[in-house]
C-alpha cells in the first residue's frame, strides 16, 4: 500500500501511520520503502509530499481494510472533503492486494493511478523489482515495464533507509 503527507511534520505522520498499520488485525510481516520526496500532483501551491510504499500479509478483505486506513487517517487529523490532489497531513491508498483486480463502488484495485504515479512505482520496485502487477486482461504487467512508460517526475529518494519494519 501507498502511504503520503505534505502537512504537518510529514515524516512522523508516515512513521506513525506504519507503526499503526503494522498493529492492525490481520496485518504481519511488515516491510517498508525508503522515504521519497515528491512534487505535488495536481495543485502546486502546495507543499512537497513525503511518499513510501509498505507492503505486509493481511487475512481480511481489501474492503476491510481500506476502512481501516481510513480511519488511521482520521486519527491523523485528515478532513474529509478538501479539494482534489490538495494537501493532507496522510494520505494512505490501497495500491494492490495480492493478485486481485477489485472494481467496485469506491474501491478500485490496482489503484486507479498506479500506472502514472512515480512516487509509488518506484518505490514498489525498491521493495520487489521483480514485481508483477495484475492486468484487467487477465495477465500482468512487470513494475519495470510500468516504469520505463511512466516518466520518473520530481521524486528523490531519501537516504536513511527503509521507513520501518517488524
Ligand atoms: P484519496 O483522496 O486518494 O484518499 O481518495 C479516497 C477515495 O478513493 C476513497 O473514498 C475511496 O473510496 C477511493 N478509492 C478507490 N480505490 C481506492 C484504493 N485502491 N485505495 C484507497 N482508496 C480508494
Amino acid at each position: 500500500m501507498a502511504l503520503g503527507s505534505n502537512l504537518d511534520g510529514r515524516e512522523e505522520h508516515l512513521r506513525r501511520a506504519v507503526q499503526d498499520i503494522a498493529k492492525l488485525d490481520g496485518v504481519s510481516g511488515l516491510v517498508c520503502s525508503s522515504l521519497y520526496e515528491t512534487a505535488p500532483m495536481g495543485p502546486q501551491d502546495q507543499p512537497d509530499y513525503l511518499n513510501a510504499v509498505c507492503r505486509f500479509d493481511y487475512t481480511g478483505t481489501a474492503r476491510v481494510l481500506m476502512g481501516q486506513l481510513q480511519a488511521i487517517e482520521r486519527e491523523h487529523g485528515r478532513q474529509a472533503g478538501g479539494r482534489r490532489w490538495g494537501e493532507r497531513p496522510l494520505d494512505l491508498d490501497i495500491a494492490l492486494f495480492g493478485e486481485q483486480i477489485i472494481n467496485e463502488p469506491g474501491l478500485i484495485v490496482p489503484h486507479a493511478g498506479l500506472a502514472e504515479r512515480s512516487f509509488v512505482l518506484w518505490p514498489l520496485a525498491e521493495l520487489d523489482e521483480a514485481l508483477r502487477v495484475p492486468d484487467k486482461a487477465g495477465g500482468a504487467v512487470a513494475i519495470r515495464e510500468l516504469q520505463e512508460q511512466c516518466q520518473r517526475f520530481g521524486i528523490q529518494q531519501l537516504a536513511g533507509g527503509p521507513l520501518g519494519h517488524e
